[in-house]
């Protein structure tokens, strides 16, 4: 059997049936922005492997990071023990984001369920039983159960799992549009959590930009307002950056566009440069302090792989890597090619709006019954993008070239412009 094949027979894919109804392409190799297929074609990557390798693949510095740690220590448990490389990364998050208590973990999901734990936690340590979190409607916060329950109940499917799912308060989002008049979304904002907040222990957002549900940029005026509100009710304001951090909007964090600091963030995603799964919960020492001076005084989570050493040194060179660089004008030039090309999308009859941030192009399609056509169609002319439903978006590289940039939207717009309706 080749292992195509046993792909096939064994191996579940995200969101998808085994065997996949769809199909699924052998990738044999990756280069900076290039995507190898065993048939020997190959695909400008539009995708940046799900927002995370921002270096582009096989960036030389970030190999040789791993490649050094690997001989020194691949792993070592964290319970009791620690090593260099997890406390200098956890200096570098502390300085990039004005917080000061680093916990590092396996995956995005998982750091919005410590976010979560966490939250409850000071809440607790004060006397307070609060274990409900304000959410938005087409929130998106992860797959795992916790992380789920404060995604958008439609978007996400919660009635398939019944009861299992706690019940969370879902606002109305902001409405779309960096510059938009958001006033209503506020109002329905302020009038929630005056409403709930004796019950709840925080809210959550994706600043700026709602991902994988919506892909919606949107006002800074809003995550400022989150702020106001959490100060005003004493309620724990959790910024998941996982999508958004690490320049992807064109600041370091996405809440530096309201200039807010949150009392927890999540990152993950581009954390590593792409290279390995880990995230990581940061919270301000305010709140380490209140759980740890508290009764239980300890936080309650630790997984078996906490600060993987060979996470962590890939993660720090690609922060070096990003800090050394001057990635704000590599953005806002990504960001510039996208408006441009974007443009172009504008007047199709399928279209039904565009938008861009950063290296972020997004084409909203009126109906969603396309998306496997235009994904097949650039894979075709040698870009590989992955639609979901009405969303044909592309995430870039900071490393792409303008002609490959230039590639992939315009033949994201030529699929669109190609269908007969
Ligand atoms: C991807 C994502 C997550 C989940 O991260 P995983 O590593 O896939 O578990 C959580 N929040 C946001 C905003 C994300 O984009």
């Amino acid at each position: 059997m080749n292992w195509q094949e046993i792909d096939k027979k064994h191996v579940w894919h995200p969101y998808n049936s085994l065997p996949s109804k769809t199909s699924i392409l052998p990738v044999v190799k990756t280069d900076k922005t290039k995507i190898f297929l065993d048939d020997g074609s190959e695909l400008i990557d539009g995708m940046s492997s799900w927002w995370s390798a921002i270096h582009g693949y096989n960036n030389e510095k970030l190999n040789d990071a791993l490649k050094k740690q690997v001989d020194i220590m691949p792993h070592i448990m964290f319970g009791g023990l620690s090593h260099e490389k997890a406390a200098i990364l956890s200096k570098q998050l502390c300085e990039l984001t004005g917080l000061n208590s680093v916990f590092l973990c396996d995956s995005g999901s998982v750091s919005v369920e410590v976010a979560l734990k966490t939250a409850i936690q000071y809440q607790e340590a004060q006397g307070k039983k609060r274990y409900k979190f304000i959410s938005l409607e087409h929130a998106y916060h992860g797959d795992t159960l916790a992380a789920m329950s404060v995604c958008d109940p439609q978007n996400s499917m919660h009635s398939i799992y019944g009861s299992y799912l706690p019940k969370h308060i879902f606002t109305k989002a902001p409405e779309i549009g960096f510059d938009s008049d958001c006033s209503e979304s506020i109002k329905a904002l302020e009038e929630c959590v005056e409403k709930h907040q004796k019950e709840c222990a925080g809210i959550i957002i994706e600043p700026i930009v709602q991902g994988a549900g919506g892909m919606r940029i949107y006002n800074p005026s809003y995550v400022k307002k989150v702020r106001e509100l959490c100060d005003k009710y004493e309620l724990i304001m959790i910024a998941d950056e996982i999508a958004t951090g690490f320049g992807h909007t064109g600041k370091m964090f996405a809440c530096q566009w309201a200039d807010v600091k949150p009392d927890i963030m999540t990152v993950g995603k581009a954390l590593t440069g792409g290279y390995m799964t880990m995230a990581a919960m940061i919270t301000s020492k305010n709140i380490s302090d209140t759980i740890s001076n508290s009764k239980l005084g300890a936080l309650m989570h630790g997984p078996t792989f906490m600060g993987n050493p060979l996470a962590c040194s890939v993660a720090i060179e690609s922060i070096n890597l990003l800090t050394q660089m001057d990635w704000k004008s590599k953005v806002n030039n990504i960001e510039k090619i996208f408006s441009e090309e974007l443009e172009k999308a504008k007047g199709l009859k399928l279209v039904k709006s565009v938008r861009n941030i950063g290296v972020i192009g997004v084409i909203e399609l009126k109906d969603n019954s396309h998306a496997q056509y235009i994904q097949d169609y650039c894979v075709q002319k040698g870009v590989w993008i992955r639609p979901f439903g009405k969303l044909i978006y592309s995430i870039v590289a900071y490393i792409i070239s303008e002609d490959e940039l230039r590639k992939v939207v315009k033949t994201m717009v030529e699929a669109i412009s190609n269908i007969k309706s």
